[in-house]
């Protein structure tokens, strides 16, 4: 068979540890046997970010904006422990903060489900997709601790200098907190457009809920910059695609959630996100499984595994041990990011390999083959648990079946 042809470059992004292990077996056995893969590679694995000051990551999320699909792997954010580990000229910032700045994206993690693997919600039958809001709110507040007697103030200055004040709390008999927030209706605005572009993309509903009945000006901005955009540029597109946008309150959307059967994506602010995600993943089965996708305003996508770089399972592997790390999650970073590259240079050949490659991975863990994360929670009769290598050559035993 010959080779599958790639007319424009896919951003590589490489990483560390167990992942970056992963990566390059996932190379070798399941795609350059079958692709002529044409991809524009920055390594942005540790000692290559301090090599380079950080430099690389810049570099990569640039040439993501320019060919418009990347695919990432899991990555160190650098802490203390790292410092000494990597002998670092700095403690580097979050690869992934630094390209969803650039990108001013939207991450969208979903789940990847499989027979003999249940929720722990077991009515949730399809993937249910977060999508957080990641700008402002209580992650970029300001607070402070207040004195009995003291009055808080929200004050607001405007370019003339002109104050407008609204009071917050008097304190009489008690000590206490405040906390500002702020957010911009610009990014509202960009999480907006990612979400409808990413509802359309994928055929599902998107849900949203705030707490705007309490929260009249704040929250309700969120309620009312996501109507406008919906109303003025997706309905007509929502109403074509067969496809629903909804509004609720978030206890409701919770309740929702929890009854329902999946199949949807769910959009949250920026706090709502950050604990929903790990409600849903956690409910869902294991980390290996989740994957990920950071969707800019303009249309360009950048595809990882949800999970880091398992440092544990690398340690192993460094001495020699075997390890059963789930790959899972990565190869769907690929197949998402090959079928992307497929669909927007009409590359039907490319479109199709990565619909074959998940099914595969798909078909090897419902055959009972899989690694020791999905072992233990697998419900099937008959299941093996292999190794982090071996699990990959059965993947490519049913591959080249399918192919
Ligand atoms: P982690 O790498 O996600 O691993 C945490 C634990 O979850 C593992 O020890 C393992 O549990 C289990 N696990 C995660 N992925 C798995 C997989 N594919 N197969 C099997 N088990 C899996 O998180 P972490 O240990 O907190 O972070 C490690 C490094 O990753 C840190 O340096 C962090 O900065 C980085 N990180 C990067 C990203 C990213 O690039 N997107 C995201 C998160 C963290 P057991 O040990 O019990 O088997
Ligand atoms: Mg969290």
């Amino acid at each position: 068979m010959a080779k599958i042809q790639m007319n424009t470059p896919l951003v590589e992004m490489d990483g560390d540890e167990m992942t970056r292990v992963i990566w390059q077996m996932i190379k070798d056995k399941l795609l350059t046997p079958y692709i002529e893969l044409n991809t524009e590679y920055y390594d942005l694995g540790l000692v290559h970010r301090n090599e380079t000051n950080d430099q690389v990551t810049v570099d990569s999320a640039n040439a993501t904006k320019k060919y418009g699909v990347a695919v990432k792997c899991a990555t160190i954010t650098p802490n203390a422990q790292r410092m000494t580990e990597y002998d670092l000229k700095e403690m580097w910032k979050s690869p992934n903060g630094t390209i969803r700045a650039i990108l001013d994206g939207t991450v969208f993690r979903a789940p990847i489900i499989v027979k003999g693997i249940t929720p722990l919600l077991p009515g949730w039958k399809k993937p249910i997709t977060i999508a957080r809001h990641a700008y402002g709110d209580v992650y970029k507040n300001t607070e402070m601790k207040v004195k009995d007697g003291c009055k808080a103030e929200l004050v607001v200055t405007d370019k003339d200098g002109n104050e407008t004040r609204q009071l917050i709390h008097e304190f009489k008999g008690s000590d206490g907190v405040i906390q500002g927030q702020h957010n911009i209706d610009a990014s509202i605005a960009s999480f907006a457009r990612a979400c409808f572009n990413f509802a359309l993309d994928t055929k599902q509903d998107i849900w949203f809920a705030t707490k705007d009945t309490i929260s009249k000006k704040y929250d309700h901005t969120f309620k009312d910059i996501f109507a406008e955009i919906y109303e003025n540029e997706y309905k007509a597109k929502f109403e074509a695609a067969g496809i629903e946008y909804f509004y609720t309150l978030i206890d409701d959307a919770v309740a929702r959630v929890v009854r329902s059967e999946g199949g949807y994506i769910w959009a949250c602010k920026n706090y709502d996100g950050d604990v929903m995600s790990d409600m849903v993943a956690t409910a869902f089965g294991s980390l290996g499984m989740m994957t990920s996708v950071l969707v800019s305003p303009d249309g360009v996508y950048e595809y990882e595994a949800a999970h880091g770089t398992v440092t544990r399972h690398y340690y192993k592997h460094l001495k020699g041990e075997e390890t059963s790390t789930n790959s899972v999650a990565t190869i769907f970073a690929w197949s998402g990011a090959l079928k992307k590259r497929g669909e927007l240079d009409n590359n039907a050949e490319l479109v199709v390999f990565a619909d074959k490659l998940e099914k595969a991975t798909i078909k090897t863990i419902e055959d009972g083959v899989m690694t020791g994360d999905l072992y233990i929670i697998s419900q099937l009769e008959n299941k093996k648990k292999v190794n982090t290598e071996q699990f990959l050559d059965e993947i490519n035993l049913r591959l080249k079946e399918m192919l």
